[in-house]
């Protein structure tokens, strides 16, 4: 904020699987140093391609449930057949170092966020054009087989109905577009006057009390 200290934002990138989240998010990161991407738990396999604790902390089933247990995250859904949930204590630190969080978390994860950091989540929801580009998207990616696609575009469905749960909704047509669209979103919402928490001594400061 110009210099002056400020808390952390959390950006929430949602949108049904194939929308586009994942490479909105990395554009966005691409090109901002002080954005980190919030490495979640998870109960599903590995993609081909993907790292432990890079892409996901890949764990198992009783070690998810005691994370939970032990409160240590800040939010879990059960998302398609597979558990997934964000770790509280980098979330507290990066709010605390005045750095910003990037989270590819579904809408029941936002919701739980939300609740938990009223005035520290900043979310956007990603709607695609029409259903057939989200399924020709979905299809293109040809990680996941045929029935996981089919599944997953029988899902969109019902995860785009929550889309006015978000602060900000794109129509993600055209990458570069979205990209810039979400970028003008963090810019501003990095100077709300509420995380601003050096205003006050600056202020004093330039008024010289
Ligand atoms: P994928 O298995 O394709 O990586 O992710 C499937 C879905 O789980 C996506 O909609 C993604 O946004 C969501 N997801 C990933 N991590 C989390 C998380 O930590 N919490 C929640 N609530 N959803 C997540």
């Amino acid at each position: 904020m110009n210099g002056i200290a400020r808390r952390g934002l959390l950006l929430v990138l949602s949108s049904p699987s194939g929308g586009g989240k994942t490479s909105v998010g990395r554009a966005l990161r691409e090109t901002d140093a002080n954005l980190h991407l919030s490495v979640s738990l998870t109960t599903r396999p590995p993609r081909p391609g993907e790292t432990d604790g890079i892409d996901y902390h890949f764990v198992d089933e009783p070690t998810f449930l005691r994370a939970v247990a032990a409160d240590a995250m800040v939010e879990h859904a059960q998302v398609y057949a597979h558990r997934y949930g964000t770790p509280r204590a980098p979330v507290a630190k990066a709010l605390d170092e005045g750095r910003d969080m990037l989270f590819d978390i579904d809408w029941q994860g936002t919701r739980q966020l939300r609740a938990a950091l009223p005035g520290d989540i900043v979310s956007i929801y990603l709607l695609p054009p029409s259903m057939e580009e989200l399924s020709r998207r979905l299809a293109a990616r040809a990680q996941d087989d045929a029935a996981i696609v089919a599944r997953r575009m029988a899902q969109a469905a019902s995860e785009i109905a929550h889309w006015d749960e978000y602060d900000y909704v794109l129509v993600n047509r055209d990458f570069d577009e979205t990209v810039a669209a979400a970028r003008s979103i963090l810019a501003a919402e990095r100077l709300r006057r509420s995380r601003g928490t050096g205003l006050a001594p600056f202020v004093s400061r330039l008024l010289g009390s």
